[in-house]
């Protein structure tokens, strides 16, 4: 966290992809992080963690796709930095989010070596937008699966994100769940909600989901997890960071609920600019914090940013709605999820987990940082179904 003990990076070590998904937020260049710039945005990052008392580095390494850049570029970077930080007293730790259409097994080693063996990748079920450039969905999953199959071969714990769409609720949870769990033997997967971001296009226009149909379709699945997951010993995100956010276990919620994201994480692209995270860093050039590469020190270009203060005052923005009446957003952003979006967080039992959502969901289909999550229907929806479900586990207890 920018304000406690730790930062969270996400580095984009490339702007470049080898795949050509639909409903891709990114405005992909060429660009890519030489081990010379990453030495001198890690000298910035370390200076910046000095002046604010931080001690932990916590770095996703993301793309574009992050394969693009051989192993022994990672094995370079990862001693450089490791060597840099334990200088100044600092700890790293990496992660890797990837689409492992890239990976051979010349990417063990360092897989265990810099990401603990461990790494995220991306499935939707079912795949409508992910591909590569000209072939359908369908090349682009049996390329992902053998992909997946050689990786669980060589040792490494394969973590999924899901993006849901329409097919998905047509599909169901009971079906959704078996496919993952049953089918493809994945045991570790997250469940997002799309988003319209960067350039509009006509499949971005296609990803409204019935707000109703999606919480009933996340309620379902959370019930199926509560069933079979500990048997299974299977992890849905967010729903098991909920469970313990309700029993009152320690929890780690996603960053569309943090306090807020402006205080958690930056994204750095190859090209030096800053921004909130990866949704904007090359989406919405209007939103760049600054350079890193231009600036004098990176503590003086967050502090000064005009951007990043509309991220950093957001939360607040919504409650003085409230206050004020005066709510804002028309709707009139793409892929428009039917849900009120007057500034009303302050009345909602659980602003105290959810703090009005994420401003990239808001502003890709709002086109205003101002207004709550678009998604805020489900979320209460969901946040009530777990606060029932876990004061049950708690009287079971
Ligand atoms: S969604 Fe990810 S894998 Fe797909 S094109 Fe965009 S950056 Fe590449
Ligand atoms: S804009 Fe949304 S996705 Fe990005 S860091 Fe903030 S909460 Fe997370
Ligand atoms: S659930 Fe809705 S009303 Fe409640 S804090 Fe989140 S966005 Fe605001």
């Amino acid at each position: 966290m920018i304000n406690g003990n730790q930062l969270s990076l996400i580095l984009l070590a490339t702007n470049a992809c080898n795949a050509a998904c639909e409903y891709c937020f990114e405005d992909k260049t060429s660009d890519s992080l030489s081990l010379e710039r990453l030495q001198l945005i890690i000298a910035k990052v370390l200076d910046h963690m000095a002046a604010q008392g931080m001690r932990v580095l916590s770095i996703n390494w993301q793309g574009g796709e992050a394969m693009l850049l051989p192993p022994d570029w990672y094995r370079e970077a990862h001693a450089w930095i490791d060597e840099a930080a334990a200088r100044r007293g600092k700890v790293v730790h990496h992660g890797l989010q990837t689409n492992l259409l890239a990976y051979s097994p010349a990417w063990n080693g360092v897989i265990a070596e810099m990401f603990g063996n461990s790494l995220s990748t991306s499935l939707d079920v079912p795949n409508r937008h992910r591909r590569v450039a000209g072939h359908d969905t369908a090349h682009y999953d049996a390329l992902w699966s053998r992909k997946v199959t050689m990786a669980r071969e060589a040792g490494i714990d394969v973590k999924v994100i899901s993006v849901i769409n329409p097919g998905t609720l047509e599909m169901g949870a009971e079906r959704f769940y078996t496919h993952l769990v049953d089918e493809l033997g994945i045991t570790d997967f997250q469940i997002n909600t799309p988003f319209p971001g960067g350039a509009d296009n006509p499949a971005k226009q296609s990803l409204t989901l019935d707000p109703t149909d999606l919480a009933r379709f996340h309620c379902e699945l959370a019930d199926i997890w509560l069933e079979r997951g500990p048997e299974q010993d299977v992890s849905i995100g967010p729903f098991d960071q909920l469970m313990n956010v309700f029993l009152d276990r320690d929890s780690c919620l996603p960053c569309i609920w943090s306090k807020n994201c402006a205080d958690e994480l930056i994204a750095i692209d190859p090209r030096g600019e800053v921004a909130q995270c990866d949704c904007w860093v090359t989406s919405y050039p209007g939103y760049v914090f600054g350079n890193v590469f231009e600036c004098e020190n990176l503590t003086g270009l967050l502090q000064h940013s005009r951007a990043r203060r509309q991220f950093a005052d957001r939360p607040m923005q919504l409650l003085k709605q409230a206050w004020t009446g005066s709510g804002s957003g028309s709707g009139s952003g793409k892929g428009n999820v039917q849900a009120d979006e007057s500034g009303d967080c302050i009345a909602c039992d659980y602003l105290a987990l959810c703090h009005g959502g994420c401003p990239v969901r808001t502003y890709s289909m709002r086109s205003t940082l101002l207004a709550k999550d678009p998604y805020c229907a489900l979320y209460q929806s969901l946040f009530r179904h777990m606060e029932q479900r876990a004061s049950h586990c708690g009287l079971a207890q």
